[in-house]
């Protein structure tokens, strides 16, 4: 079974229940499972076949769910790519990952046409619809140019699928850019369904749910939680084209949510906004939190403020995400991305690859039916993060009680100062204690002295809380060597467009 043969066999056993909602509309899984077999329909008569590289450059929208299932019903392997990449960083991915056909919006296609000479390789532009005066004449890719809806409506509902192998590759997930040059990360047809069952069967994600998908469809967190989970459950999605507390609120009451899927930054965004008097999650079953660490001072006052329960799980791109989660029948523990997901193992090991005591930090590494096949086109990288099975996350935590566990920290944000290892996230955890803050960032800066000192970033909701005070109180709560020699307040810490905040740019500006 793959997620698009799923949907066919949801969407015979729930015809007429509603797959989405999209701007207050609501559509059935009849006629989602239609859409999607006419659309892979008209792919096949365009030429493209299993194997064939197409990419999604498409925002939330019920475009990107029937491109995705349409396009993985013919074998292709679908590549995801943000809409908001600049020409240079699309033409890297669309040349890597040998590019046949791209999949996009109409207002975005003089994005492609700057950059046509140099991805020779592309045969057509499907463009959807985005409501707004778009005119294709004299456009140097009209002779590649489809409508999106035109396909649909010529579309067959007799398709001749191929047939699919569990490890045959379905997805390839270019790494968010946080950590340097992107990587393809190849997930097989088993890595994304094997994933999207275990993650719902563990935060137990039914029919009955409707699920907020305000994460962004590119990135592999909304693609698991909120999009094939839901799905491959007769659930509903709901589907929003652009995060904003007041949106979340709105669809949350008028459509019934069940279930918010966020990364920490939209949890602080919508806790600023809970005074807001039609900010009622009473009807939340269960809020999802992943992407980056929840600082423990953000979940406590969240969870006070709409009264629900936040899960924090913990997943990476190559892991089609999820590998642990807060189990929703014991109790959360803050802090803690929680226990290892049905068929998933975790383990914290040392340099040598050598499983350390519980308690101890070391690197996360990962084993089960979700973990990549390998990086596309790159074996050395591939080799050195699969090892014997296991993926090798890059990431440090520790085991605590009960197989809980938790993230110290990316091993390559580790600071040292003077010898001594500072992790950024335990001093952004006690910056985030300070009730004045609303979002910390820390990183290291070479300093002669110590090699490196500890420089922090802040962002204030209150313009009374200057460096003096809060260094003040960093001091009463961290070694000496933790605290920040700078504490820099900015309006806004830069973000990528999951919402993960970027230490990276943050080290650049100083550098500069
Ligand atoms: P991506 O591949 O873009 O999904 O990024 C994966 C990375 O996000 C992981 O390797 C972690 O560094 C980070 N991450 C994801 N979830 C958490 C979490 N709950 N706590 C801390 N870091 C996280």
């Amino acid at each position: 079974m793959n997620v698009t043969e799923q949907l066919s066999v949801t969407a015979s056993e729930n015809p007429h229940k509603a797959a989405y909602v999209f701007q207050d509309k609501e559509t059935s899984y009849m006629e989602l499972e239609g859409a999607v077999t006419k659309f892979a329909s008209q792919l096949q008569k365009l030429g493209y076949k299993k194997g064939d590289h197409i990419a999604l450059v498409l925002g939330n929208s019920p475009y990107y769910v029937i491109s995705l299932y349409g396009a993985l019903r013919i074998g292709a392997v679908v590549i995801p790519i943000n809409s908001l990449y600049t020409p240079s960083e699309l033409t890297f991915i669309l040349n890597n990952g040998d590019v046949k056909g791209v999949i996009t919006m109409d207002v975005l296609l003089k994005k492609f046409e700057a950059i046509a000479d140099q991805v020779p390789g592309i045969e057509h532009y499907i463009a959807c619809e985005s409501g707004e005066e778009v005119s294709f004449e004299g456009s140097s890719l009209s002779a590649k140019l489809k409508p999106f809806t035109q396909l649909i409506q010529v579309g067959s509902l007799e398709l001749d699928a191929p047939t699919m192998d569990d490890e045959d590759t379905a997805i390839i997930l270019y790494t968010s850019g946080t950590t340097g040059k992107p990587k393809g990360a190849m997930l097989s047809h088993k890595n994304i369904y094997s994933n999207a069952k275990d993650t719902a069967d563990y935060l137990q994600i039914s029919g009955d749910d409707r699920v907020i998908a305000a994460l962004p469809m590119f990135h592999v967190f909304c693609l698991t939680v909120a999009l094939n989970a839901p799905l491959m459950n007769g659930g509903t999605i709901l589907i929003m084209p652009k995060f904003s507390p007041q949106e979340v609120f709105r669809v949350t009451t008028e459509h019934q949510a069940t279930v918010f899927a966020g990364v920490p930054t939209m949890y602080n965004y919508l806790l600023q906004s809970a005074a807001d008097s039609k900010a009622d999650f009473s009807g939340i079953r269960i809020c999802i939190s992943g992407g980056a660490s929840m600082p423990v001072a953000l979940l406590k006052e969240f969870e006070k403020a709409f009264k629900v329960k936040v899960s924090e799980g913990y997943g990476l791109s190559e892991a089609s995400p999820v590998t642990c989660f807060n189990p929703l029948d014991q109790p959360r523990k803050p802090g803690s991305i929680g226990k290892s997901i049905m068929n998933v193992e975790n383990k914290v090991v040392d340099e040598l690859g050598e499983e350390v005591p519980a308690g101890e930090v070391g690197e996360l590494i990962v084993r089960g039916p979700n973990v990549m096949k390998g990086y596309y086109k790159l074996d050395e990288e591939t080799a050195s993060t699969l090892k014997d099975g296991w993926l090798f996350t890059g990431d440090m935590a520790r085991m605590g009680e009960e197989g809980y566990f938790y993230i110290v920290d990316r091993k390559k944000d580790m600071i040292l100062v003077g010898g001594y290892n500072v992790y950024p996230r335990e001093v952004e955890e006690i910056l985030y204690d300070h009730p004045a803050v609303a979002e910390a960032a820390v990183i290291g800066s070479p300093y002669p002295e110590t090699g490196e000192s500890v420089l922090a970033f802040v962002v204030t909701k209150d313009p009374a809380l200057d460096e003096a005070i809060l260094l003040e109180f960093c001091r009463g709560h961290l070694a000496k060597y933790k605290v920040p020699a700078k504490i820099e307040f900015m309006d806004e810490l830069p973000k990528n467009t999951t919402g993960k905040i970027l230490r990276k740019n943050l080290g650049e500006q100083v550098a500069q």
